[in-house]
């Protein structure tokens, strides 16, 4: 299949008009016009299976959510400094979510447009809280675009540099670490934090995804980010769960956070939250808000307007309505079973690991080294796309399939997902 020349127009326009900081996936382009549940439909009418856009959590285009955005922008768009019952009733009903120290006697919540916006507000809240400015990540998290963040996002490559007051840690990965991740992951923490304060830097924040996506998927043992979390608090920092990719519903639990038993300081989230409408925002125990609020005063002109506010609330009735994370948890369950199956006929799977419909595969080219399959995991992401299976890859070695379809994947089109990465992985050994 090659570009149309109407695309081939459309990418020489994009460079022109965009500029080079903008990349598309895939060796070839998709053109995409229209979407629905899982599926997305290019301009010539074909149709993808999506199983990598984790906005659209609830499936594309979902009708609850269109309608709710369409009925309040026909009544009102304004902002947060005049009374409205939309944003009021999303804020609680967002708070009844949360386990009781952050629920709606405890918690309270801060409205923000995007992720980035969010974990951006999130630490302004921490360094008043603490007093200090430390603050420790894994070593290839991806935590926004500002200035503030871009130095907490090491996956952004070498020439971003980081914050000296940034301290990363080997992520918590279970493959290549063995048993004894947890305890070393803690440890880890606790030494950055104590490197820092060496340097005269007092301790801030931990701040994770609670699922290390972008580390290349993390979940295993579930439990090890309490831990983690107990050695940033001993350090005197707090514990700042970045749930802009695991959150609502799609480790198969609302929050990626509550597999591994622990409770926050700080909940930012995004991405899902609007369904695709930019909604975004933080929770935080209201004691940990205290200091920065008696300092500063908040307003932010989009965040947390009727509109968004709509389709948050819509977002959140059509998870519970349509038990949206019960189905990650059972698909996702039956999607790992069929990966690990596929392990047992291919050996460049060197391991499959999830949570819901949050799975990482790893591409190895030798079991017993475990060396990363780099260009065999390109190879492989280009050739689901041609048979119109949209995946990506992540980790330090881009060896790692991530795959994160919308939460209403239902059996059958896991089962299409498995053939075709079946097909792809045959056709990937016979060229060897
Ligand atoms: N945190 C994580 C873990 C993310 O994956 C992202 C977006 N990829 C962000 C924060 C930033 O969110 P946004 O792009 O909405 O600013």
């Amino acid at each position: 299949t090659a570009l149309t020349p109407h695309e081939q127009t459309m990418v020489a326009r994009r460079r022109r008009l965009l500029g080079p900081a903008y990349r598309l996936f895939y060796e070839h382009p998709v053109h995409l016009v229209r979407g629905e549940g899982a599926w997305l439909f290019d301009a010539a009418g074909e149709r993808y299976l999506d199983c990598y856009n984790n906005v659209a959590s609830l499936g594309h285009a979902h009708p609850s959510v269109v309608e709710a955005i369409a009925t309040q922008a026909r009544q009102l768009n304004t902002h947060t400094r005049y009374l409205h019952d939309t944003v009021l009733d999303y804020a609680e009903a967002l708070l009844a979510s949360f386990p009781a120290a952050l629920g709606p006697d405890a918690g309270q919540v801060m409205f923000t447009c995007t992720g980035s916006e969010a974990n951006d507000l999130a630490l302004r809240i921490a360094r008043a809280h603490t007093g200090g400015e430390g603050v420790v990540i894994t070593s290839l998290a991806y935590h926004g675009v500002t200035s503030a963040l871009a130095e907490l996002s090491p996956s952004l490559g070498e020439g971003v540099p980081l914050g000296r007051h940034v301290a990363t840690v080997a992520p918590p990965d279970l493959y290549r670490r063995g048993p004894d991740m947890p305890a070393r992951f803690a440890a880890d923490i606790a030494a950055a934090f104590a490197g820092l304060a060496r340097h005269g830097i007092r301790p801030c924040a931990l701040l994770v995804d609670t699922m290390f996506t972008s580390d290349g998927v993390f979940p295993d043992p579930a439990g090890f980010l309490r831990e983690a979390a107990a050695a940033a608090r001993a350090a005197g920092a707090l514990f700042i769960a970045d749930e802009v990719q695991p959150g609502f519903g799609r480790t198969g639990t609302m929050w990626g956070f509550a597999r591994h038993g622990v409770e926050p300081d700080i909940v930012t989230m995004g991405k899902p939250m609007g369904n695709g409408h930019p909604v975004a925002g933080l929770v935080a125990q209201a004691a940990v808000l205290e200091r920065f609020a008696a300092t500063a005063r908040y307003f932010n002109t989009f965040g947390g307007n009727p509109v968004s506010a709509a389709a948050g609330l819509a977002v959140l009735r059509v998870l519970a309505e349509e038990a949206l994370p019960d189905n990650a948890a059972a698909v996702g369950t039956f999607l790992a079973e069929g990966l690990r199956d596929l392990a047992g006929r291919h050996a460049l799977i060197g391991d499959v690991r999830g949570a819901g419909l949050s799975i990482g595969v790893e591409l190895v080219r030798d079991r017993a080294t475990r060396d990363p399959a780099t260009a065999a995991t390109t190879r492989i992401v280009n050739a689901l796309r041609q048979r119109r299976v949209l995946i990506s890859a992540s980790g330090p070695g881009a060896n790692i399939l991530k795959i994160r379809p919308p939460l209403c994947l239902s059996r059958a089109q896991a089962e299409m997902f498995l053939d075709a990465l079946d097909a792809v992985l045959r056709e990937a050994s016979a060229a060897d």
